[in-house]
């Protein structure tokens, strides 16, 4: 799985930093970003299933997932 955050439409909500804790972050300015160990994280079905929903869940559809 390979998660594309558009940093141009992100307007900090932080719903996805809520919903996939292990995966999103937010910056010193509210922003989204992946954490850097986001990867290992993503064998976990569970994580997985909360990226989706981070997915669905963000407001301003910033974020894909491939
Ligand atoms: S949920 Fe969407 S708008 Fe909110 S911080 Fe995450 S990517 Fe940005």
């Amino acid at each position: 799985m390979k998660i594309n955050i558009d940093r141009s439409r992100c307007i900090g909500a932080g719903q996805c930093a809520l919903t996939a804790p292990k995966v999103f972050t937010q910056d010193d300015d509210g922003f989204s970003e992946l954490l850097p160990d986001h990867e290992e994280a993503l064998d976990g079905a569970a994580v997985k299933e909360s990226v989706k929903v981070a997915v669905r869940v963000c407001p301003v559809q910033a974020i894909t997932i491939e």
